[in-house]
């Protein structure tokens, strides 16, 4: 068993510490994580410059291979060459912050874990809900707990993606776990204009929005729970319900 670690919080996050030290004695480990902070850049490739690799240690002791990209960078040149021997599992995180509902089309953490789904290998992305890295150990044997339950049952052939939401609880481990579908949030906050000190304005994203469709069965209300959310994700974007309606409008024979 080898197991892949990545993340987007950087190389230097107690998240991925935490994860490591979760995986321990489950399997061989790699870590191939971000030189810096990497949030919010869901699956993005570095395609106009080069990616430079280095040794590091992340907080636990564990070797990190180091990659001045980003979290689908790492995953990506992890599989693609820089590592000599294939993963069986991806895991990402742990995130510092909820990856919910609308949050996972932006996430890196997610992405991460994508990267390696779509490779064709099992993944599974953790994320702490509130930022700040509180009870992070008992993040960390939540993950532990799904991870030998996960490998207990073996590998399938057909990989998946699992996106898995953590309360910042000391009894998390003892939390009912959900598997739930993603809910959705209200639009981001507006954008926060300043000035910075040259005069020019600049602007900062604002924050996510709230939960709005966080009924019963969604990853919102698991959370809102003080439960373990777990939502399997699929890739495909396509609306298959649509597609009829759209082929009605817009499909036609090649003229002449
Ligand atoms: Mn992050």
């Amino acid at each position: 068993m080898r197991i892949l670690i990545a993340n987007d919080d950087g190389y230097l996050a107690p998240g991925i510490a935490a994860l490591a030290r979760a995986c321990e004695g489950l399997g061989a480990i790699d870590i191939v994580a971000p030189e810096q902070n990497a949030s919010g850049t869901s699956n993005a490739l570095s395609l106009t410059r080069p990616l430079s690799v280095f040794e590091a240690r992340v907080a636990s002791g564990h070797a990190v291979k180091v990659v001045n990209g980003t979290p689908s960078d790492c995953v990506h040149v992890a599989l693609t060459g820089v590592l000599p021997t294939r993963p069986d599992i991806v895991v990402s995180g742990i995130n510092n912050g909820a990856n919910m509902g609308d949050d996972t089309h932006y996430s890196g953490t997610v992405a991460a874990a994508m990267e390696g789904f779509l490779f064709g290998i099992p993944a599974l992305a953790f994320s702490q809900v509130d930022k700040g890295w509180r009870e992070l150990d008992a993040a960390a044997a939540t993950v532990r707990a799904i991870l030998e339950q996960v490998l207990a049952e073996g590998l399938p052939r057909a990989p998946f993606l699992l996106n898995v939401n953590i309360p910042n609880r000391a009894d998390a481990p003892d939390r009912a776990r959900r598997v739930t579908r993603l809910g959705r949030r209200h639009p981001s906050a507006p954008v926060v204009r300043q000035t910075n000190p040259r005069g020019d304005v600049i602007y900062w994203i604002g924050p996510a929005g709230e939960a709005r469709d966080a009924q019963e069965g969604t990853d919102f209300h698991a959370i809102a729970q003080g439960e373990v959310s777990i939502t399997p994700l699929q890739v495909d974007l396509t609306d298959h319900a649509a597609r009829p309606a759209w082929a009605a409008r817009l499909e036609r024979a090649a003229a002449g």
